[in-house]
């Protein structure tokens, strides 16, 4: 695994396992890492390869709650994220790791570190970097990552790159609002949690895709089109589109109260 430098240092590390992508932003007095990794050992890693590239004092931030972004900050100490990611972290830490402990064994071991609220901008001396939260989409709590002088944005999942998103936690509804509130920033790169880093028209075309995926699944909730219908117009397979059906409200046709 190498460092790759996308601007002037601001980095990422392209790791194989589930393609995931982590952040590094380099300042004149402190860095800020995003992403902590899938485990401890994941995590130690991950840390020794930051400090090869610099010394400088640590801010850590998580994008979200998921076990690849979140089971590595015991390797770190102190992180912060979105309230949602903590209370998510809570709820879900013991689902994930019956859930994922067959892939990645050292999950089943990993010390849960739950984050601290993040604050809204972290001065790295000579470069300030904005937290965000452009709303419901990935997860209910994603955290975005602005470095506006280098015109970086790291993403988490709210943008995935060489794979479907992922809506098992996901608001299908509200997800194209919140890309579309991310480019506002009017980023040249954007970093996706998962796979190479990508150009505003990138996530303008997953926004239209998801956006897509959102029409079908309305349209199947009420009964206008069936499944292999929707599966064949999907932008997406099928196994995403019905996670995403999954998260959508299924409407029950509408009846009187006498019932007729
Ligand atoms: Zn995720």
């Amino acid at each position: 695994m190498t460092m790759i430098e996308v601007a002037d240092g601001v980095w990422i590390r392209r790791h194989p396992e589930l393609d995931l992508t982590l952040g590094l932003v380099v300042g004149e007095t402190g860095c800020l890492v995003v992403d902590t990794g899938i485990d401890e050992a994941f995590g130690q890693a991950w840390a020794d390869a930051i400090r090869e590239v610099t010394d400088l004092p640590w801010t850590v931030v998580l994008t979200h709650a998921h076990f690849d972004h979140a089971f590595g900050t015991a390797a770190f100490g102190t992180c912060f994220a979105t309230e949602g990611c903590r209370e998510a972290l809570v709820d879900t830490a013991h689902k994930q790791v019956s859930e994922w402990s067959g892939e990645f064994p050292g999950i089943a071991t990993a010390p849960v570190v739950l984050p601290l609220r993040a604050p809204f901008s972290v001065d790295l001396g000579g470069r300030e970097v904005l937290l965000g939260h452009p709303g419901p989409g990935h997860t209910g709590h994603d955290l975005t990552v602005h470095v506006p002088d280098a015109g970086v944005l790291f993403a988490g999942d709210l943008v995935e790159h060489g794979a479907p998103p992922q809506f098992g936690d996901s608001y299908p509804g509200a997800w194209p609002m919140a890309l579309e509130k991310m480019l506002e920033a009017a980023p040249k790169v954007i970093v996706p949690g998962h796979g190479d880093p990508v150009t505003p028209d990138f996530v303008e075309r997953q926004r239209a895709e998801i956006t897509e995926i959102v029409t079908l699944c309305e349209r199947l909730n009420r009964g206008e089109i069936d499944i292999e219908a929707a599966v064949a117009r999907s932008p997406y397979p099928r196994k995403t589109l019905e996670e995403a059906l999954g998260r959508t409200i299924r409407r029950r046709p509408l009846r009187r109260p006498d019932g007729r």
